[in-house]
């Protein structure tokens, strides 16, 4: 463990230094701003050391014998190597969570990478050779999906699967997985609800959802799509929201002051038209944004709409772009409904100056994580994952070792 700790520190301590190259590499092969890409070098190294750290600290056991002659003890056994899915919205960070936690349990991993976004990742990777890993402990392949997971997940020499994508996948995976008895960890699609009160700080929630709702354009596992706000303060808010999107920066992601770049592919940008348009055919209404940008490159209006029918597509398929919804709700127990209505789970955030409202809306809404008044997930030592299609296991946190790790029963009598 000391060792691996050793060498995981060293790899983490390589990557921003060569921030430089891959920060700009990264902005290029998935558009986010590049001070955005430079946070996703900064942010996987700090997984990586923090998970060198942690992998410190995988005790196990000793149980009180019933008997004088029979000792009892537990025994942490990395569960063997493993198989990572990770995707293109976060090429580095999702990939470092994975194989973070998988070498600091002990267990060696073949990375997946995301094909559409594969060079700033293989730079991470390298970081991990360079640092002294020894050959074999961490392979990146790329190809195609489809027929690497098929071949990867039955494959007796892999134990452990772990998966970053959309929920129509992560099921085929899963069910693979359950075929032959392997374990999974599965982090999956969210429609993230958000909950603003009457009582709620207008300014710093609109500025905060704005800033969280648009990064990466969006396309972020846990961006808020539905925002559930108490009639008191509907046009308050609406107009503070409308307001901030619009004076968003959208373009190359590579030029200085650019807040929001293009979607990472053609097919992010078909999907937000279609999704507009059909929530418009439905009497929906947008408020700002809702256009491609220019007719180049795959840039799309900041979008916020209203009078969304749940008929429409965007109300349950996750947009997993640049588009958010506003509904007007007259009470709690209204905006609770609405934000465990659809079989999503994984991010809820509400905004409340009330302790007893932030306590209540905690306990009631169905989601693998909650945060209030700001948007604070995401870090090494917190957990990260979702409940219901969101998927299972935790990606952060002590927990993310858990998956990797198998508890072996030992009980030993002292009788010869
Ligand atoms: P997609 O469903 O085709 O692919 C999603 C991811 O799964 C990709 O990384 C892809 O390489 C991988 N994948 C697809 N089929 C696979 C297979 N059979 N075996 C192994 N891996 C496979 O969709 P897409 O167009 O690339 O992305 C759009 C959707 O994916 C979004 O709507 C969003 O729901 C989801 N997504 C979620 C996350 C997340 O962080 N949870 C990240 C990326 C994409």
């Amino acid at each position: 463990a000391v060792e691996r700790c050793r060498l995981m520190r060293s790899a983490a301590m390589l990557i921003p230094e060569r921030s430089e190259t891959t920060a700009p590499l990264l902005t290029r092969e998935q558009g986010k701003p590049i001070a955005q890409a430079r946070q996703e070098v900064e942010s996987s190294a700090d997984l990586i050391d923090w998970f060198a750290e942690e992998g410190r600290r995988v005790y196990g056991r000793i149980i009180p014998s019933r008997a004088g002659d029979v000792r009892l003890s537990v025994v942490r056994e990395p569960v063997g190597p493993a198989a990572a899915f990770s995707p293109w919205n976060f090429p580095l960070a999702q990939a470092a969570r994975k194989v973070g936690a998988a070498l600091a349990s002990g267990c060696s991993v073949i990375l997946k990478g995301p094909e559409e976004t594969p060079q700033a990742l293989a730079h991470v990777v390298q970081a991990f050779h360079d640092a002294g890993v020894p050959a074999g402990v961490v392979n990146l392949v790329y190809g195609r999906p489809a027929e690497i997971s098929a071949f990867l997940i039955p494959h007796p020499t892999i134990r452990k699967i772990s998966f970053t994508g959309s929920t129509v996948v992560g099921k085929q995976l899963a069910a693979l997985a359950g075929a032959h008895m392997k374990r999974a960890t599965m982090e999956l699609g969210g429609h993230s609800p958000t909950l603003v009160f009457e009582d709620a700080n207008l300014d710093r929630a609109a500025t905060l959802l704005t800033g969280f709702k648009f990064r990466n354009a969006g396309q972020v596992c846990t961006s808020p799509a539905r925002i559930l706000v108490h009639e008191k303060v509907y046009s308050a808010l609406r107009d503070r929201l409308v307001e901030r999107a619009r004076s968003l920066n959208v373009g190359n992601g590579a030029d200085a002051g650019v807040e929001m770049g293009p979607l990472a592919n053609t097919r992010r940008l078909d999907a937000m038209e279609s999704f507009v348009q059909d929530a418009v055919d439905l009497s929906g209404s947008v408020l700002t944004g809702g256009r491609r940008l220019g007719n180049e490159g795959n840039f799309f209006q900041p979008t916020i709409l209203e009078n969304v029918p749940r008929e429409a597509r965007l109300m349950s398929e996750e947009p997993f772009g640049p588009v958010m919804m506003l509904q007007p709700c007259p009470d709690f127990d209204s905006m609770v409904a609405e934000a465990n209505r659809l079989p999503y789970g994984l991010a809820a955030y509400a905004y409340t100056r009330s302790a007893r409202t932030a306590a209540m809306v905690t306990e009631a809404v169905e989601s693998g994580m909650v945060s209030i008044n700001h948007h604070g997930l995401g870090l090494p030592e917190t957990p990260f994952g979702g409940v219901k299609d969101s998927g299972y296991g935790s990606e952060g946190g002590t927990e993310a070792l858990e998956s990797y790790l198998v508890s072996k029963f030992v009980t030993h009598s002292l009788v010869d």
